[in-house]
């Protein structure tokens, strides 16, 4: 009976005990890679739990990706996962170095993001290996099918939203309820000029909408696809978006050429940069008023 009486006590006091040890985990954090302009400043984040990561987007040059190993490893974690939101190639073109410095993290994707993959991988290799020279992938392959919604890390929930449409229009983000961060990929910008080469103007509504859902979930940390250089992580990058989706349908209508209609954009967002000789902004405007067919993805 004593036995049993000090084995209660000693249960009692171990539980709060073992509560403490919960409430002290310190909650996943978020650190970003802002990479150079010629990864077009996509922003490389990884998640972290006490032990392990996961890291949403690699980036376009082989030589950001390099960064992307550093960071991984400053971080002491174990990546257990590389997560691709969609199927542009300066958010996987430089995967290979990351397969290569962390063996064992899974590379993964929405399925349909890497049917889309396999899809256009070769004229994709053709059109942007040249100008990417030796900063270009040598073995460009495709992430792995995701076979639920759910990444696990450490127990905590990195769910996965999409496809819906962004500048692609199978465009995926990451959720990460517990500590509110949302890892958009290309759904969300941060004055770098939208990427609108592949867009009706249905798709350029049908993205807008998009930006309702995701500002629904009202997100503490949010890192946008593409930043311009010092801005933060936060919400901004959702609202900017938003209110260039907004304005852009006005500048179509309003304007009498594409250069015409930069001129419109440049003066509406005069903080808002561009990237490869202003490649986004120029075919974006093009697209939009005929002047060349849209871009094919
Ligand atoms: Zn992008």
């Amino acid at each position: 009976m004593i036995t049993r009486l000090l084995a209660l006590v000693a249960l009692l006091l171990a539980a709060p005990a073992v509560a403490q040890d919960q409430a002290d985990q310190p909650p996943l954090t978020v650190q970003v890679l802002r990479t150079s302009e010629g990864s077009l400043h996509v922003n490389s984040a990884l998640i972290m739990g006490e032990r392990e990561a996961v890291l949403v987007d690699p980036p376009f040059t082989l030589a950001d990706a390099h960064r992307v190993t550093g960071m991984v490893l400053d971080s002491g974690k174990t990546l257990t996962h590389i997560f691709i939101t969609h199927d542009h190639p300066d958010h996987f073109f430089a995967m290979e170095v990351l397969a290569d410095a962390f063996p064992d993290a899974e590379i993964v994707a929405h399925e349909t993001v890497v049917a889309d993959i396999w899809r256009s991988l070769p004229f994709k290799v053709a059109r942007w290996s040249p100008g990417l020279g030796d900063n270009g992938p040598v073995h460009p392959t495709a992430p792995a099918a995701l076979e639920s919604d759910v990444i696990m890390l450490e127990g905590h929930e990195l769910r996965v939203l999409g496809p819906m449409q962004g500048d692609h229009h199978h465009s995926t983000a990451l959720w990460v309820p517990e500590i509110r961060a949302l890892l958009p990929g290309d759904l969300a910008f941060n004055e770098v000029h939208l990427w609108l080469g592949e867009h009706t103007p249905e798709q350029v509504a049908a993205w807008r909408a998009s930006m309702d859902e995701l500002m629904a979930l009202d997100a503490d940390i949010v890192v946008a696809g593409h930043a311009r250089p010092g801005l933060p992580d936060d919400a901004s990058s959702l609202t900017f978006t938003a209110s260039y989706l907004d304005a852009w349908p006005g500048f179509v209508a309003a304007s009498s050429s594409a250069a015409e209609m930069q001129q419109m954009v440049r003066e509406a967002f005069p903080t808002t940069i561009d990237v490869l000789d202003n490649f986004i902004l120029v075919n974006s405007t093009e697209v939009a008023k005929g002047e060349q067919p849209i871009w094919e993805e």
